[in-house]
């Protein structure tokens, strides 16, 4: 049987991405649409085969109750909003699937996964590159020992925010600038293919005067990862340089290379050693139908998702720690983290 999915907001990434993958799944399908009420005239219910009777505004999402064809939610907010209407789902007996950032800080984020615990309900975190074919060529490529020994890491995330009233330059309503936007795909994606958590942070950000854009939050991010072994990654991100997403992983016997790295497709792997340079193709897929199906099986089987909750906390944790890092100029020590592992 399909599960039934409720999108709730119906911003950029819903429409252009989520709406069209949902619609060529054969695990998922979306069965209802939360919105504003001015976005709610746009045509998406009929394109989807859905009636008026199946799009709720905001104020009405508890209604959902009522919908036992809604099996799922999938929180597509900004993210000050994520907690409220993850709490309200995971009360409504309605597994969620959220996207990132999860919470706003590690506190808040902790707080959504014991709402989710509390009610018996699953969460999973939208980490859509944790089921992209290519990240896990590279983790592979990483973790068979095919590198050698794991030496150095970099990873740069920059995309252009040009538009200083969008709500992603709103602290109240991102919680920070680039880096719990798209600084979080090189800090989730190094921890993912590497299998290792960092043990310290140091960081420093900028945040120009005079830019309106940036009267709230930071224009760039530069952070170092202390993975153990000695192993540290290089990591920047920003809302002000030229668009780019790639990540390297050197080792002492080959290395790998994605670049674009987070690009919802197109993205191009190299894994380069002694014997030379290959870029692994794969069949088409599409990184939104991978997850909605993912979070469809577990929602069937009723077993942990692949990105749980506490998936997300890790990167949180990590997140609060590289701000306290820039704000005291200091090394950040990471408290013994959890293993992935743990988490399932
Ligand atoms: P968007 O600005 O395009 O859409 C936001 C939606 O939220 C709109 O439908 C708007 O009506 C609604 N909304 C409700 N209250 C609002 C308020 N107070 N201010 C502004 N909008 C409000 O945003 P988006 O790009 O779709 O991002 C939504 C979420 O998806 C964010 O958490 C973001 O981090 C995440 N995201 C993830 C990816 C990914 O690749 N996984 C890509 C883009 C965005």
């Amino acid at each position: 049987r399909r599960v039934g999915y409720a999108i709730v907001g119906l911003g950029k990434l819903s429409v252009q991405e989520l709406i069209p993958a949902a619609r060529t799944s054969q695990e998922s399908y979306v069965a209802a649409l939360v919105t504003s009420e001015e976005d709610k005239g746009e045509g998406f219910a009929q394109a989807l085969g859905l009636t008026d009777a199946d799009v709720y505004t905001y104020d009405e999402f508890d209604r959902l109750a009522e919908r036992e064809d809604v099996e799922a939610v999938y929180i597509v907010l900004p993210n000050s909003l994520h907690r409220d209407f993850i709490t309200r789902a995971a009360r409504m007996g309605k597994h969620v699937l959220s996207e990132k950032p999860l919470g706003m800080d590690a506190k808040d984020a902790q707080k959504i996964v014991d709402a989710c615990k509390k009610a018996g309900v699953l969460l999973m975190t939208a980490y859509r590159c944790q089921y992209s074919p290519h990240h896990w060529a590279a983790r592979d490529a990483v973790q068979s020992g095919k590198l050698g020994k794991v030496k150095l890491l970099d990873s740069m995330h920059v995309q252009v925010e040009d538009d200083p009233t969008v709500w992603r330059l709103q602290k109240e309503l991102a919680g920070g600038g680039p880096l719990p936007d798209v600084g979080i795909y090189s800090l989730n994606t190094l921890r993912f293919v590497t299998g290792q958590e960092p043990e310290w942070v140091f960081a420093t950000l900028h945040q120009p005067k005079g830019d309106k854009r940036f009267k709230e939050v930071e224009e760039s991010v530069s952070f170092m990862l202390g993975f153990p072994d000695g192993v540290t990654a290089n990591c920047h991100t920003s809302y002000g340089a030229f668009k780019t997403d790639t990540l390297r992983v050197m080792g002492d016997e080959g290395s790998v290379l994605m670049d674009p790295a987070f690009k919802y497709e197109g993205l191009k792997l190299t894994i380069q050693d002694e014997a030379g340079a290959m870029t692994p193709t794969f069949p088409p897929y599409d990184q939104f139908g991978l997850e909605f199906d993912h979070f469809a099986q577990r929602v069937r089987d009723g077993k942990t998702p692949w990105t749980p909750g506490e998936e997300a906390v890790q990167d949180h944790v990590i997140m609060d720690a590289i701000y306290e890092s820039a704000r005291t100029g200091k090394v950040v020590n990471l408290k013994a983290v959890k293993k992935k592992d743990a988490f399932r």
